[in-house]
């Protein structure tokens, strides 16, 4: 067997977690970087059902937790860096890893479980920097907010999410520009019987102004008629895509090759498509790891 590389993981979502994790028991200590806090995506969800173990579903948050504690206990911590580019040298078939800290890391392998950014709005680039600060993408900066009126861009899975765990303490109105709703069909059910959230469909945001009673005067069109809709936040749900901006042209045109060959691996949502959820990204993971394990064996 070929003796350990270094192996760089990219980011500590559920993905970079369950990778790090394995790898660990099969004796392997992998650098994992993380350019936020440990748990990603997931520390939006409000009630997970979906995990097996959990019968009556576990918030998001309480299963970052959980999966924090799990990492802790195996002495895994992550790195609190971004990692800006990751570039690959064929002739000494190693990886350069730069990050914001202004270091650059050699690995043999590299794991990106990196996971997705949020579609930007096409407006925001029209906004006011006074108003773009009532803006957000992702539901975790809200989550203490009471008594607000919310309005969530958006009719998929994350935005009817959003607006039932924002409705506990908040009023929530939710725009679709068409008519088709996304959504499971259970969280549309739950939105429809929730009273503090409202839906509106076919329709868009034309305008943004400072409100008086409110932080936001949004200007509503539907069905050709214009509403002005007080707010104190908007979150914009339009969908995510998978976020590789680390990567250099280099490394994008070697990418399948380098997969093939066992030294990148991408796990989790950055390469699941519309499979985005919290157990294949870390069976991903796992999997990855045993890859790894298997190809590079244990000798250091
Ligand atoms: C509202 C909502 C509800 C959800 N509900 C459920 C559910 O009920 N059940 C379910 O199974 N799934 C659910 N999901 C999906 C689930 O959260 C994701 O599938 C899961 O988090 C994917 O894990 P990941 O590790 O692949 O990616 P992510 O969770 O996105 O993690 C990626 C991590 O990489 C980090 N990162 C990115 N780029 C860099 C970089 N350059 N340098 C360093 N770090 C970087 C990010 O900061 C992040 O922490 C939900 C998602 C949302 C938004």
């Amino acid at each position: 067997m070929k003796s350990k590389p270094e192996v760089i993981i990219v980011g500590a979502g559920p993905a970079g977690m369950a990778t790090a994790l394995q790898l660990k028991r099969y004796g392997i200590d992998a650098v994992l970087f993380e350019k936020d806090r440990p748990g990603g995506l997931l520390i939006n969800a409000r009630l997970v059902e979906n995990v097996m173990g959990f019968p009556k579903g576990i918030s998001g948050p309480d299963l970052v937790k959980l999966f924090c504690g799990q990492l802790k206990r195996f002495d895994i911590n992550a790195v609190n860096e971004t990692v800006m580019k990751i570039d690959y040298d064929e002739i000494s078939e190693t990886f350069s890893v730069s990050t914001n800290g202004g270091s650059h890391y050699p690995a043999g392998v590299v794991v990106v479980a990196s996971g997705t950014r949020a579609n930007e709005w096409d407006q925001l680039n029209s906004i006011l920097p006074e108003i773009k600060k009532y803006i957000f993408h992702e539901v975790v900066a809200l989550l203490d907010e009471k008594g607000k009126k919310i309005i969530i861009i958006g009719a998929g899975d994350a935005a009817f999410d959003y607006a039932l765990n924002l409705s506990a303490e908040n009023e929530v109105l939710i725009l679709n520009r068409g008519t088709e709703i996304k959504a499971l069909l259970l969280l549309q059910d739950r939105v429809k019987k929730n009273p503090a959230i409202d839906y509106m469909d076919l329709a868009t945001v034309e305008s943004i102004d400072p409100g008086k009673k409110r932080s936001l005067a949004v200007g509503v069109r539907q069905n050709g008629k214009n509403t002005i809709q007080g707010a104190d936040f908007i979150i914009c749900a339009l969908g995510r895509e998978p976020d590789k901006r680390f990567y250099t042209l280099a490394l994008n045109k070697l990418e399948e090759q380098l997969i093939l060959r066992g030294s990148l691996h991408l796990v989790g949502d950055v390469s699941n498509g519309s499979y985005r959820q919290v157990s294949i990204a870390t069976g991903n993971g796992i999997q990855a790891a045993m890859k790894i394990y298997h190809q590079w064996g244990s000798g250091q």
